[in-house]
């Protein structure tokens, strides 16, 4: 793989060369670099959208925002911002906070092992920080779960280092700026993007630039970019030469394993039996709906057993339908049923029967104080919470509601 310099007017012939030789990434040019990187920001300045962490631009803000985002949409990451910062508006409310209320806050955004990692680095950052965000590269990057994008975006956004973040929205820009034709995350293109960002920004404008890049990324140069409307066309590679939707090439798609799972919910005195999974791995110290992953077994069989070995022998009441949920490379599907204990049981009595404390019974309008992973949480919602709007004193105690269908996550 070659670089190389090019000018406007030398694309034509930078682009037969590559053709006819190897594989090769345009470069900006001297004088592009300064024209490139003022044109974005003057169309920053006008363009950037009002957000709530660019108001003040606090470490800790930025911090928060840019973890948040790198698992979901704008719209939703606004929102789950201001609620968070209502709750935790600084460092040390997160370190003080049990970890319990911190998944609960995360939840709906998925990867909670990033909360988890969130709150372990709060506690490190009030120990040794005396609260605050550190703001060298070396302190950042040995905090759990910040990693070389992380510690750019609070660097260069917050503190006003000169040092380049480096998103998904950053390659697809860049990708196409200069015509990368090989997949973006992986070298050489992985570093060549990263280096001819660097080379474009100006000095003591890393605020403004690095955000500008992600912006023109979302806004403009997106999945289907508008070129019309961009500040940078004149300067687009791949839209010269009519790649800009072939751009950035992507590594080879991963497969999809689909899995299944099944799950009980047992009711009794209005109240339900969740079960807290283990600390560590998926979805850890979150709270669900006792169940098992299905293998060969029907779920009504896989799930009876699986009560059966808790020293629960139950009955199926009624199936409530099932959820579908996607996560790393799998498709989950979990069933769920209305189940009962075989004869029926006290809540005391089952309790004494689970004797440990993995296993808890709570108050079925309460089920939203804990942390549920998604599908959990949705067939939560169904079954009890919008029952509990209408009319709490009408929640069927052996009635199942009858779902059927499968809810998309
Ligand atoms: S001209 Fe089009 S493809 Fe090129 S950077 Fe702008 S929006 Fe993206």
């Amino acid at each position: 793989m070659r670089f190389s310099s090019f000018s406007g007017r030398t694309l034509l012939v930078s682009h037969i060369i590559a053709v006819y030789t190897v594989p090769m990434f345009h470069s900006f040019s001297q004088n592009d670099v300064v024209q490139v990187a003022e044109a974005l920001l003057r169309w920053f300045e006008i363009h950037k959208r009002p957000l709530p962490w660019r108001q003040r631009y606090t470490p800790y803000e930025i911090w928060i925002s840019e973890v948040m985002l790198q698992q979901t949409q704008m719209e939703r990451g606004v929102s789950y911002f201001l609620r968070w910062m209502t709750r935790f508006p600084d460092v040390r409310s997160v370190a003080e906070a049990p970890e319990e209320e911190i998944l609960r806050y995360w939840e709906g955004l998925g990867y909670y092992r990033r909360a988890r990692f969130l709150h372990q680095a709060a506690n490190i950052m009030l120990e040794q920080y005396d609260g605050t965000v550190p703001d060298s590269v070396e302190a950042l990057s040995a905090l759990p779960g910040i990693g070389e994008y992380t510690v750019a975006a609070i660097l260069g956004i917050a503190y006003e280092r000169n040092i380049v973040s480096v998103d998904a929205n950053v390659e697809r820009v860049f990708s196409r700026l200069l015509n990368v034709d090989s997949p973006v995350k992986k070298n050489p293109a992985a570093s060549f993007i990263r280096k001819e960002a660097r080379r474009l920004l100006p000095d003591g404008r890393a605020r403004a630039y690095n955000q500008a890049l992600m912006e023109l990324g979302a806004l403009i140069c997106g999945k289907t970019p508008q070129c019309s409307l961009c500040p940078l066309s004149v300067w687009c590679v791949a839209r010269k030469l009519g790649l800009e939707r072939e751009r950035p090439v992507s590594a080879a798609k991963t497969s999809i394993v689909p899995v299944s799972s099944v799950h009980g919910i047992l009711i009794c005195e209005r109240n339900v039996l969740l079960f807290q999974r283990a600390p560590s791995g998926l979805w850890g110290n979150m709270w669900e709906f006792p169940g098992v992953l299905i293998k060969n077994e029907t779920p009504e069989d896989a799930l009876i057993q699986t009560m059966k070995n808790l020293g629960l022998p139950t009955e199926i009441i009624a199936p409530l339908g099932c959820v579908q949920h996607s996560y790393t490379n799998h498709k989950l599907t979990a069933r769920f049923f209305r189940i009962d204990t075989v004869p029926h049981l006290s809540m005391k009595e089952i309790s004494a029967r689970l004797g440990d404390n993995i296993h808890r019974f709570v108050p079925w309008n309460k089920t939203e104080e804990l942390a549920m992973p998604a599908h959990h949480r949705k067939m939560a919602e169904r079954y009890f919470l919008r029952k509990h709007r209408i009319k709490a004193e009408q929640l069927p105690l052996q009635e199942g509601n009858h779902e059927t269908h499968c809810l998309l996550d």
